[in-house]
């Protein structure tokens, strides 16, 4: 694709550095500018080297960009839309990339200029890191990133983000809102919240194990931790703002977790049997596109 001239990052953490290392990798971009809240953030972004020019004041980032991407946490999303709105170019496309779209969506589109293309976006990828130093390049090597075009969203500037996605090394898939929103709960946000729960109430049995959930931490606790150790804030964001479809699958997940239990009191093995069968395969349907690898233990070294 031909090159933005400018494009303006806006939260230089986990997906904000690996957007700029991939962009600068894949050529998508002239010159990438970054603004972050924190200046300790900036400095660290400085160090790095992943801009071309870091901005404290974030009027100075986006001006006369061609794109500017929100990689903040959701709930941050409304004041930085009013903050930036008197300085977005007319033309300029204004994406994101979080995690929830109806929420941002009523948060920033009310705020954008005239003339301005606002395309919703969330890229399926990541790592429990956060921070400047957790991006790499080929984050997105592979992965999903999925466009929530609204009804009046201009088709060539729909075309123009598709395309960057595609050079930052994604796939890139076209969804209603309400339809990712619901996607995600169960894909995403849903095992988070059980991962939280599960590691929280082990935690609290620790008292009574005296350390040995740690010291003999089987690896199905393992990958819970890991997830579990995702961005707290990042997180709450989330759930903050994609309560009723969370609440929608939680609501199913109970009801399939009696059943299970059901089963396991009544030494039902044939309804577990065929449970456990049925994930299996949708396990092996993951590895087998490719979007998992089927090294044991996810390729790590065996534990000693
Ligand atoms: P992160 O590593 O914590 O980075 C977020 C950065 O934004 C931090 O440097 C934070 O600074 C900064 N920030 C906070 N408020 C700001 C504001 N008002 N203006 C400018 N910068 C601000 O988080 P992340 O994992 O990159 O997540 C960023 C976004 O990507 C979120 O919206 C999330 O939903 C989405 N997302 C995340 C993942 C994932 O797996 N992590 C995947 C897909 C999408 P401080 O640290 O000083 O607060």
């Amino acid at each position: 694709m031909e090159p933005f001239d400018k494009i303006a990052i806006i939260g230089l953490g986990l997906i904000g550095s690996s957007i700029a290392h991939a962009a600068r990798r894949g050529g998508l971009a002239k010159s990438i500018c970054g603004h972050d809240a924190s200046a300790d953030v900036l400095d660290r972004a400085g160090r790095i080297g992943f801009c071309d020019s870091l901005h404290a004041d974030i009027g100075d980032c986006v001006d006369e960009a061609g794109l500017v991407v929100l990689c903040a946490p959701v709930g941050a999303f409304k004041a930085i839309a009013l903050d930036i709105a008197p300085h977005l170019a007319k033309g300029a496309i204004l994406s994101d990339v979080g995690s929830v779209k109806a929420a941002v969506i009523r948060d920033v589109s009310p705020h954008v200029p005239a003339g301005v293309h606002f395309i919703p976006a969330h890229p399926i990828a990541g790592t429990e890191f956060s921070g400047p130093e957790a991006g790499f390049a080929s984050l997105f090597d592979g992965r999903w990133a999925i466009l929530t075009p609204l009804p009046d969203s201009d088709p060539s500037a729909v075309e123009r983000l598709k395309r960057f996605w595609q050079g930052l090394g994604s796939q890139v898939d076209v969804m209603d809102y309400s339809h990712h929103d619901l996607v995600l709960a169960i894909t995403s946000h849903l095992p988070h919240l059980i991962a939280y729960n599960i590691v929280g109430t082990a935690h609290d049995l620790e008292k009574v194990t005296e350390g040995e959930v740690i010291k003999y931490s089987a690896s199905g606790f393992r990958d819970f931790t890991r997830i579990a150790a995702s961005d707290p804030i990042m997180w709450r964001d989330v759930f903050l703002n994609n309560r009723d479809a969370v609440l929608e699958v939680l609501g199913r997940f109970n009801e399939d977790l009696s059943q299970l239990q059901r089963a396991v009191r009544n030494g039902d093995g044939q309804t577990l049997f065929d449970w456990f069968t049925r994930t299996r395969a949708i396990r092996r349907a993951i590895v087998d596109i490719g979007q998992d690898t089927a090294a044991p233990n996810f390729g790590r070294n065996k534990p000693q």
